[in-house]
This record gives C-alpha cells, structure tokens and sequence, in this order.
C-alpha cells in the first residue's frame, strides 16, 4: 500500500516537473513515506528522519516531507513539534499538502512549478494524482481498492492510522486499470488491508469476485493478484472467481495469526483455529492447485507454549506456500497494547519465531521440490545481478539466465534447481 502510495506521489511530482532520483545528496525535495505496524519499523522510520537533518541544513530549499502512517490520517502536532525542520507532514494516501508545499516554496526556484497555480494543483489531486500509476511503467503495479480499515484487531495500529474502511468506486479501479494497461503493465495487484471485504460498504453489488471478472476483461492485461484476504470473508464466489477467471492467479494471501483459539479470541480475529482448517480444506477442495501464503504473528499477550505450539501443528499439517512470520510489538493505542501485557521476552519470541522459520523452509523446500523438471510460465519483472526475475503463477520468485530481453514477457521456464526462496531455470 505504501509503494502504490509513494508511486502516485511521485508521479505527480513529475507531473510539476520535478525528476527522480536515488541520491538524497541531489535532491530538491525529499519525502520519507512511512510505517508504523511494529516498532521496529518506526524506529527505521525515525532514524532516517533524523539523518535527513544535516541536508536540510546545509541546502534551505531542500523540502523534506514525511507521510503515511507516522503522521497518521488525524494530524500529528506532536511529531510536528518533534521535527520542525521539516517541511511537510500528509496522510497514508493523502499527500495533497506536501504537494502544496511544493508549489509555495518552489514556485519562485523552479519552471515549471511557478506557473503553477492553485487549479493545477486541485486538478492534479482530481485527475490525474487521483489516478494511481506510477511512472516507472512497472510491469506490474499496485492498484488499491480498499482504503483504511474497519476489523480492529487487538494488536493493530493500521486503522487508528489509515481510518475507516472505504472501497473504492469500481468505474475508477476500472478506468485506473487500463490506464495501467496502456502504460506497459502487465500484472495488476489490487490491495486492500481485508481486500475480500471488497464493495460490503457500498450498495452497487460489486464485490471483489465481481470486480476480479470486470479487470479480466481488460485487454492486455495478463495477469491479476490481489491481497490481502480475511479468512471470514472469503466466500464461494472468490474461489470460484480464483478458479475460473484465466487471469487471475492461483495464490491466496490468507494471515491466521495465531493457532491457539485463546489467542485468536483475544485478537479478535473472528475465527477458530478449526474454522481456518476447514476454509483452507475447502479451499483445496475445490481448487486443488492453488498456493497459500499466511502471516503469524508469535508471542502475543498470554501466548502459552502450548498456544504456541497449536500454531506451530497448524503449520506443519497445513503446509502452506508462504508464512510471513512476526514477533508481537505492542503499539500504542491498540486494545492490546492498552490492556494485555506483553508478558512473552524478547528471546523467547525470538525462539518462536526461528522455530517456525525453520519449519516453514522445510515445508516449502519440500513443495517447492514439485516444480523441478517442470516447466512453467513466468512473468518477467526486472533484470538484477545479471539475472532475470520473474514470478510463476504461485507467486515464486524464479531466475532465470538469458541475453534475450525478457522484461513484460510471459515465457515457460523449465525449472532445474528449487530451493525454499526461489526457483532457477532456462527458457524451454
Ligand atoms: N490487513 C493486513 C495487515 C497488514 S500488516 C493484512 O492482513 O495482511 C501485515 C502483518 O503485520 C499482519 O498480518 C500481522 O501479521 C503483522 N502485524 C500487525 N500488527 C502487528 C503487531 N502489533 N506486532 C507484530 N506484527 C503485527
């Protein structure tokens, strides 16, 4: 969601003129988008800010501007205060003031931003910085369907930071799509924090199945993924929607969090370790070549061994195709953080946290191992290190070694090594 975030803004910044850069060195304005989900992440956040000041000092017009969700959608007078010296401060997906500033303290330094007055910026902020695309023309591109978040689980911070849950108009994910399309894009990922809940708040009867068959239609489009999912909310209509449209690909981000039911309830996720069993078999039923990603979040308040343990059983019977393992970070303001203490030490959740790494690689070292000798078509997103990076249709990460252009190309790759992480092979 931040990069799709970051991207918008940058695109508009191009729109006034303004070119990218990788040194911080050489630029004019410098924007720190920002994430405050554990506080680790905060913490990186803070120690970045903190080493922008020495530029600001030495270079006046530097802007420097924070957004996302350190400043969080309600304002932040305290962080203001924190940090005077910089410039700007904006919302998750709402940088229409660092835009502003800009345009004040730039317009008498730089052509084209002085001609552009008070309209441009309103237009821009309604056409086209409403339209999220990046300018990079990725091959493939974040597309955000669902704004905020309404679920209030314990332990998160995203909706006292992004606010309400809001979907957006679908003409407007339809339209921004194909511009996408038109662009270069290849693959189109719509996100959302529970994208499943795709459309329940609006009353045109287009959910996320729904929407899935409308971006299938799109012309050029060749593949479509979505995340992330919400166990509660993933209905028949989302298999068979998964199942059924050509373009959309066979992998389903789906966090459980935790394995014990104790746990579960106390962090009101809404479901039972036996309920999140049945939706997976069901899942499979009906789609038996599909692959399955979740997140677990170890150490939680009051999370016993032997909680744990019914976690680390879920993983290894499940089996699934990735697991985005976190330790528990209380964050201020959530009901967690509030009212459970966090009575699980840090070596402790570290040594959950190994243990279900390393079960995990297995498990996925071990599936991985049915792609060998086959061959399967990859996306090709980027050459690095002398390789190219592509995805196959489960979402693997496969390299493969070729002097042919391969970036936007969908091509088979026969797969002659797999590891847990990623896939190798040659172009069959
Ligand atoms: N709605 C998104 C949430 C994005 S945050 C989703 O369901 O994926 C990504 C992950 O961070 C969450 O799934 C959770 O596993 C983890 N997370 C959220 N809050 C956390 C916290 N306080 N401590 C540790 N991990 C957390």
């Amino acid at each position: 969601m931040n990069v799709a975030d970051s991207e918008r803004l940058s695109r508009a910044l191009e729109k006034l003129g303004y070119q990218s850069t990788n040194l911080a060195d050489e630029a004019d304005i410098i924007v720190l988008n920002t994430c405050v989900v554990r506080q680790s992440a905060e913490d990186k956040a803070l120690g970045r800010l903190n080493s922008l000041k020495p530029l600001k000092s030495a270079k006046p017009h530097l802007i420097i501007a924070v957004m996302g969700c350190l400043v969080g959608n309600k304002g932040n007078p305290a962080l203001e205060k924190r940090f005077p010296w910089v410039d700007a401060f904006s919302a998750p997906s709402d940088p229409e003031s660092i835009l502003r500033t800009v345009r004040e303290r730039h317009a008498s330094l730089f052509e084209p931003i002085s001609k552009t007055g008070e309209d441009d910026i309103t237009s821009l902020l309604q056409e086209e910085f409403g339209i999220y695309t990046s300018n990079q023309h990725a091959v493939s591109e974040n597309l955000p369907i669902v704004l905020g978040c309404s679920h209030a689980c314990a332990y998160c911070i995203i909706p006292s930071k992004r606010g309400r849950e809001i979907s957006r108009d679908p003409k407007r994910i339809i339209e921004e799509a194909k511009t996408m399309v038109a662009r270069g894009a290849k693959e189109i990922v719509l996100l959302g924090q529970i994208v499943d809940r795709y459309g329940l708040d609006r009353d045109d009867g287009i959910h996320l199945a729904e929407l899935l068959a409308m971006v299938n239609d799109i012309d050029g489009l060749e593949r479509i993924r979505f995340l992330t999912s919400h166990p509660n909310y993933f209905t028949d209509d989302m298999i068979k929607a998964v199942a059924t449209l050509p373009k959309v690909m066979p992998h389903i981000e789906l966090p459980i969090q935790a394995g014990d039911d104790e746990v579960l309830k106390a962090m009101r996720r809404g479901y039972t370790n036996a309920q999140y069993r049945d939706i997976i078999a069901h899942i499979r039923d009906l789609m038996p070549d599909v692959s399955i990603g979740t997140d677990i979040i170890v150490g939680f308040p009051g999370e016993s061994e032997a909680a744990f343990d019914e976690t680390y059983k879920l993983l290894a019977d499940l089996k699934l195709d990735v697991a985005h393992l976190a330790r528990y970070s209380p964050r201020p303001g959530t009901y967690s953080e509030r009212f459970l203490a966090d009575d699980v030490s840090a070596d402790e959740k570290m040594r959950r946290f190994r243990k279900l790494e390393s079960l995990q690689k297995q498990v996925v070292g071990e599936i991985n191992q049915r792609f060998l000798g086959q061959s399967v078509p990859v996306l090709f997103e980027e050459r690095a290190k002398g390789k190219w990076r592509g995805r196959s249709p489960h979402n693997r990460l496969v390299f493969v070694e070729s002097d042919e252009i391969l970036l936007g190309q969908i091509r088979d790759v026969h797969i002659d090594w797999a590891g847990p992480w990623s896939l190798l092979g040659t172009l069959s």
